[in-house]
């Protein structure tokens, strides 16, 4: 029987691959220096231009990395928040670097002259008022920097307001800087174009906790009921208050919930939407780890939820393949039945494998659905979890090579596509063992819900290695444009 079409697809926007989203990046963070090329300023050395350049394309870089940061979903709808993270933290660094280098290398010269006059001018730059406003966004970036090294030290929504306020500060000192004390902003062009790079921060920040917030407080949804699925793991049944119309999305995607009276975009937490587009109402799996995830169990039905969404791109629509392997680690079964739901929901015909791994039995959560998906899909499951289940049902252990192999007996790996959710480190290991298994790169996709081992596997490794060529590029043309300058 052929399936069903997918649902709505508003939500779907062409994914940009990565050599066009890098020439992107470097457009936008190489434009000011083309921009500054055309002033009519007294010209500077050689080293006073790279270090002009260097502020102005780490400047455009802190400018993109807020409007990438994964709450635009014309952005994040098409890179996935996997991606834009890992870019986010690497690009971050960069940006630090080049801040920090932008006063260096107007001094080197003097300092290869004369060191002790050369530290005279670099304290200068940093103690003068003129130059205030870039100490300070320099000062707001190198604690940004070091906040996001320890955020799983800290609470979720102190370091979320903290990256915030620092954010606002680095980017308003840095603009400030741009266009009071340097002289290449000063005027023309580039003075234009910081300005609207001031507006698009405004616009930015207004849309996030401006107009997010009234619509999170005037369109909310509802909450209909919640039910345990397993040891402290809850089912949220959500649907649209009246007059409201469902949400748009497709199956795996994810949404910010808030809910009651704090419903503010400061306090929204992330969760995949455990559902089927083909239902107006949006199901969440949700497992206790915090202290926000630990009161949605007393929740009572009638509670306004917040929905900020659909986001994310860890969809099959996205990834086409012969046949679909899914694998969920604890509460990574979220996406997955979502996946799963609609899987059945549009009676798709392929071949699904389903792989589910948990720490000890009583973390399995719904098993009498998975097993009744059955009779509608060609599925075969494996249940795993590393103590030992009494009844059973699930294979003590890991999800190692063997299991793996098991998994995907009948099917073709070249042509198969492979849904990972669950733990950092799990994710890793079965990414891995998938490429081990004959599955392409780009065959093999994950979400993760916490970034601890985030950089273990062979394609995190691999867009690592792209990103720094794309930034160490960057340098380089800063370097090369800044003769222009001269
Ligand atoms: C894209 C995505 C989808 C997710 N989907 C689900 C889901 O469907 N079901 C589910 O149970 N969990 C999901 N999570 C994880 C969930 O967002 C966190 O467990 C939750 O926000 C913890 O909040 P807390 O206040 O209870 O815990 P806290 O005490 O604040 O933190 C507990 C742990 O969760 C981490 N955490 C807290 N907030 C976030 C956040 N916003 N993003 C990432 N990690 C965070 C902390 O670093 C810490 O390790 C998802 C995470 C992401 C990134």
């Amino acid at each position: 029987m052929p399936a069903a079409p997918e649902g709505p697809r508003q939500g779907a926007l062409p994914r940009l691959s990565a050599p066009v989203l890098g020439v992107l990046y470097l457009l936008l963070c190489l434009s000011p220096i083309l921009l500054a090329a055309r002033s009519q300023t007294v010209p500077l050395d050689g080293w006073e231009a790279f270090g002009a350049g260097l502020g102005l394309s780490a400047l455009a870089a802190m400018v993109v990395q807020l409007l990438t940061s994964g709450r635009f979903r014309l952005v994040s709808g098409r890179m996935g928040i996997d991606r834009i993270m890992a870019f986010h933290k690497i690009a971050a660094m960069a940006v630090l670097l080049g801040l920090v280098l932008h006063p260096l290398a107007y001094v080197l010269p003097t300092v290869m002259d004369d060191p002790a006059r050369g530290a005279e001018r670099l304290l200068a730059y940093h103690m003068l008022p003129a130059y205030r406003s870039g100490v300070v966004a320099l000062a707001a970036l190198l604690l940004l920097v070091m906040a996001g090294v320890l955020r799983d030290r800290m609470h979720y929504e102190t370091w979320r307001a903290m990256h915030l306020g620092l954010a606002l500060v680095a980017l308003g000192g840095g603009l400030h800087h741009a266009l009071t004390a340097g002289r290449l902003s000063a005027m023309g062009l580039l003075h234009g174009f910081w300005w609207g790079g001031a507006a698009l921060v405004v616009a930015a920040f207004g849309v996030l906790y401006g107009w997010r917030w009234w619509r999170l407080h005037r369109k909310p949804f509802v909450l209909r009921g919640v039910a345990l699925q397993a040891d402290r793991i809850w089912e949220l049944d959500i649907a649209p208050a009246p007059g409201i119309p469902p949400l748009d999305y497709r199956a795996g995607q994810f949404v910010w919930m808030t809910e009651g009276a704090r419903r503010f975009p400061l306090f929204d937490h992330p969760f995949s939407i455990a559902d089927t587009p083909t239902r107006p109402a949006l199901r969440l799996i949700i497992k206790e780890a915090g202290d926000f995830t630990r009161t949605v169990g007393a929740l009572s039905p009638g509670t306004p939820i917040g929905i900020d969404g659909p986001f994310g791109t860890f969809t099959l629509s996205d990834h086409p393949g012969d046949s679909v392997v899914l694998i969920a680690g604890g509460a990574g079964i979220a996406p997955i039945m979502g996946l799963l739901r609609d899987l059945v929901a549009r009676r798709d015909p392929r071949p699904v494998r389903l792989a589910y791994a948990v720490g000890r039995p009583e973390n399995l959560a719904c098993l009498d659905e998975i097993a009744a998906a059955a009779a509608v899909l060609d599925l075969r499951v494996m249940l795993v979890s590393e103590a030992l289940d009494a009844s059973g049902q699930a294979e003590t252990g890991l999800l190692d090579a063997p299991r793996l192999a098991r998994l995907l007996e009948g099917l073709v790996p070249e042509t198969c596509v492979a849904m990972i959710c669950g733990p950092g480190a799990m994710v890793s290991a079965v990414s891995d063992g998938l490429l081990g298994q004959g599955l392409p790169m780009r065959n093999v996709v994950y979400e993760r819900f916490d970034y601890a081992g985030a950089l273990g596997a062979r394609k995190d490794r691999r867009r690592t290695a792209q990103y720094l060529a794309l930034l160490l590029g960057q340098g380089a043309l800063v370097w090369a444009l800044s003769r222009l300058l001269v």
